[in-house]
């Protein structure tokens, strides 16, 4: 296993209700992030989305378009570098 992804076992949404992470069209986002705010491995999930371009759905508290701000932003980062 990627070492790299052991924070999947704590992931809390996998205990819930994965799929509230992926609202459909029109569909609220919130009870996902209520999920991510009481995860214990919300930043590595996070930093996980951002690193691996997860562009849909909910991951560490941050919604879609968020999410692809920041994915983004760290693309230009790494480009500048
Ligand atoms: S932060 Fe949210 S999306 Fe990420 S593992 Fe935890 S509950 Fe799931």
């Amino acid at each position: 296993m990627n070492t790299d992804l052991l924070w999947r076992a704590e992931a809390l949404c996998a205990q819930t209700d994965p799929e509230a992470h992926y609202p459909e069209a029109g569909g609220t986002s919130a009870p996902a992030k209520r999920t991510c705010i009481a995860c214990p491995v919300r930043r590595a999930c996070l930093e996980h989305a951002i690193q691996a371009g997860e562009e849909y759905g909910v991951w560490g508290g941050v919604g879609q378009q968020e999410l692809r701000r920041l994915i983004q932003a760290r693309r230009a980062e790494t480009e500048a570098a």
